[in-house]
């Protein structure tokens, strides 16, 4: 069991399967000039880079992911997985390796943008992986195409059809963002009213070289009174360690939720640990230290006391960084890796 200095148990590993996606979102793989990529290292923190510059061999091979993950799931209690990228199902043998994760003993659920999720739905019905979560931050294809600099709405958007359709439990997130997409929390909330799929509003979270400000976050006080003014919603029960606060328009198929991280965080009951697709750990979204597996992994050295130490240096909050209403803390958060080559 791992179990860090506040009591919290860590039962749910998030895999990175790669730092790469195909889609260019501004909040998540920022355009940063490549001298603003690399970051010194120090005793405690392994060079990294903000941005998905990991080499063919600094990433874990697809044998090396599995057996990490075997002994997550089979020494260290780990009892849910999410697969994450980047954009997982851009790997190359993203096929097997999820084949191969669905043979474990855990909830394996996925994170995608959801581009390619039409070829893989016949794979996630035979190992049952029944919940999927796609990023779709605009109902307007103009502007889902300019946040994400492609021309992917369609394939996105039937893909969401396809896997509702099939019945799968599909969870919509959307990084709510001022002057971005804020203007369409209703019509999203609409869309649950004859569709059986699950909207979470995200608070848009710091990251290295995404010019977050703490202005440009819609709160989760915000959202609700955006959706209060049109609609009468009721608050449904949130799982044990959940993330999200989870309402129904009353009388819609589908509900929404919103994913609070910023002003209403929920560290106190946090249960996640992060796998980098180079093999490090990361014990909280925002901390910039990092532990090394991948080494011992490699040299055939037993990884639970390593992920044990990293479990046991985890901060209560944020990594231990500054509260997100701290004047100039963004500059702290930029000290990280951007979410893409984290694994959100
Ligand atoms: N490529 C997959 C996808 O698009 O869902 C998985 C990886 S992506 C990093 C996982 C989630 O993190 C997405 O829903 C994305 O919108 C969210 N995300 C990325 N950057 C974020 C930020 N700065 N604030 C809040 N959510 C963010």
């Amino acid at each position: 069991m791992l179990q860090d200095r506040f009591g919290r148990v860590h039962d749910y590993l998030r895999i990175s399967f790669t730092d790469k996606c195909n889609l260019k979102c501004f909040y998540c793989k920022p355009d940063l000039p490549l001298d603003q990529t690399d970051r010194p290292a120090d005793k405690n923190t392994q060079v990294h880079h903000a941005l998905c510059t990991s080499s063919a061999s600094e990433r874990l091979t697809s044998s090396e992911l599995l057996s990490i993950a075997e002994d997550f799931v089979y020494k260290m209690g780990i009892k849910k997985i999410r697969i994450t990228g980047g954009e997982p199902l851009i790997r190359k043998d993203a096929y097997a390796l999820i084949e191969q994760l669905g043979s474990l003993p855990v909830s394996l659920a996925i994170t995608t943008n959801g581009v390619f999720l039409d070829r893989f739905l016949p794979l996630f019905k035979k190992i049952g992986l029944n919940t999927i979560n796609i990023s779709l931050d605009s109902l307007i294809p103009a502007r889902f195409n300019e946040i994400t600099k492609t021309s992917t709405f369609e394939k996105v958007f039937t893909n969401i059809e396809l896997a509702v359709e099939q019945g799968f439990h599909v969870k919509i997130n959307a990084v709510a963002m001022k002057n971005i997409n804020e203007d369409e929390i209703i019509d999203f909330v609409e869309w649950t009213r004859d569709l059986p799929i699950h909207v979470r509003f995200i608070e848009f979270m710091p990251f290295a070289g995404n010019k977050w400000e703490y202005d440009k976050v819609v709160s989760y006080k915000e959202i609700l009174n955006k959706i209060t003014s049109v609609f009468p919603i009721e608050k449904l029960n949130d799982e044990p360690n959940s993330t999200t606060k989870s309402y129904r328009v009353k009388s819609f198929l589908g509900t929404f939720a919103v994913i609070s991280s910023i002003t209403a965080p929920f560290c106190e009951s946090c249960n996640r640990i992060r796998l980098t697709t180079d093999g490090k750990i990361k014990n909280c979204l925002f901390s910039n230290d990092e532990i090394d597996l991948k080494t011992a992994k490699r040299k055939g050295e037993d990884i639970v006391p390593i992920v044990q130490r990293a479990i046991s240096a985890k901060h209560a909050e944020r990594g231990g960084i500054a509260a997100f209403n701290t004047s100039g803390v963004e500059k702290k958060y930029e000290q990280g890796r951007a979410m893409i080559s984290i694994g959100g």
